[in-house]
């Protein structure tokens, strides 16, 4: 039952089936039509507005996708179930998962590590590429009016993964000198400014990629580029004046990248985890044991780091901006993924 009764005018301007995007496969997008549910008990129904492309919807971009795919959305609630205190014109970012709230990851706050997932929204469940979204409301986060939707997205990987990884990294790495990053995508990115807000602006970030867009990118944030068709990460990082790195964290997925980064962690320092992908390979005795060095894995983010990660946001917004390359409209979607997918952009996202 929704709160809203079916002769009420925001109500009935909801239609019953809407025209989605289709991920086919191969690369190509087409349309279908989607039923519209209607918000029941604890649910709200949320008209996307922005969506931001992941380098993670390659998979449904190449192997077609069940669901309307889209795990970065922001949008305003237009229908509330029974048992929501939500109001509908509220804006809004989804997380990802639809936690179970009371699993023992679940009570311990560790929402990204739930046992009992109601669903993974733009994988098992339609996402934010379609105009509506069908969420519970504890995996809704309101934010201020006065956010502009497209910039809300960043709350979510950008900040909301990198920003995790940092804190899984200060797990073990409690006097972090320098930090060095694989890949300059929109986590990349996202790196260079979530690290200077948290460990401060002293700790140099060195991030490395071969595309000269991103690398341009990650001095605009701060970073320190360093360009792996003509170097290695380590003269990379001799380069920039730095000793030691005491927190590597790879967003590449690449054996390779992540090999570099474990060769160069100091004692005590750990190497995390975030591009899914690949393997690594260790000697347990020197790369371990002897130099006391963690590699610990980061998925996602908890729902409770959402506030801070706002306030972050509202108070550094144009330090963000430029992790935003690119906003299309919806129409233009196909345009926008390809795009997206030559790798050599920051976020693009999509508005309806
Ligand atoms: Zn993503
Ligand atoms: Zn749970």
């Amino acid at each position: 039952m929704s709160r809203l009764g079916p002769n009420d005018p925001a109500q009935s301007a909801i239609p019953d089936v809407a025209t989605a995007p289709r991920f086919l496969g191969e690369g190509l997008i087409g349309s279908w039509e989607r039923n519209v549910a209607r918000p029941h008990s604890g649910e709200l129904l949320i008209a996307v507005r922005a969506n931001a492309i992941c380098g993670t919807d390659r998979q449904q971009y190449l192997n077609g996708a069940g669901v309307v795919p889209g795990h970065e959305a922001a949008g305003i609630v237009v229908a509330t179930g029974e048992n929501t205190s939500t109001a509908s014109g509220t804006p809004g970012v989804v997380f990802l998962m639809d936690f179970c709230g009371s699993c023992r990851p679940c009570a311990a706050g560790a929402t990204n590590q739930c046992l009992a997932k109601r669903a993974d929204m733009g994988f098992t469940h339609d996402g934010g590429y379609g105009p509506y979204e069908l969420v519970h409301e504890t995996n809704f986060f309101p934010v201020p009016p006065d956010l502009d939707l497209a910039e809300a997205t960043l709350l979510l990987d950008v900040m909301g993964t990198t920003g995790h990884a940092i804190e899984r990294a200060r797990l073990v790495a409690k006097d972090i000198q320098a930090i060095a990053v694989s890949g300059a995508g929109p986590l990349g990115l996202g790196l260079v400014v979530m690290a200077r807000l948290l460990l401060g602006s002293s700790v140099p970030v060195v991030v490395t990629d071969v595309q000269p867009a991103r690398l341009e990118l990650v001095s605009r944030l701060g970073g320190r580029p360093v360009d792996l068709r003509t170097s290695t990460l380590a003269q990379g990082v001799r380069t920039n004046g730095i000793d030691e790195i005491d927190v590597a964290i790879d967003t590449a997925g690449k054996k390779a990248s992540r090999q570099a980064l474990i060769n160069l962690v100091a004692k005590r320092g750990v190497l995390v985890c975030v591009g899914h992908g690949e393997s690594l390979e260790l000697e347990v005795s020197s790369d371990l044991i002897s130099p006391e060095r963690a590699i610990l894995g980061s998925e996602y983010f908890r729902f409770d780091e959402l506030p801070r990660n706002l306030e972050l946001l509202r108070a550094h917004r144009s330090e963000f901006a430029p992790i935003i390359t690119d906003r299309f409209g919806i129409a233009n979607l196909p345009e926008a993924v390809s795009l997206f997918m030559s790798g050599t952009t920051g976020k693009v996202v999509v508005e309806q």
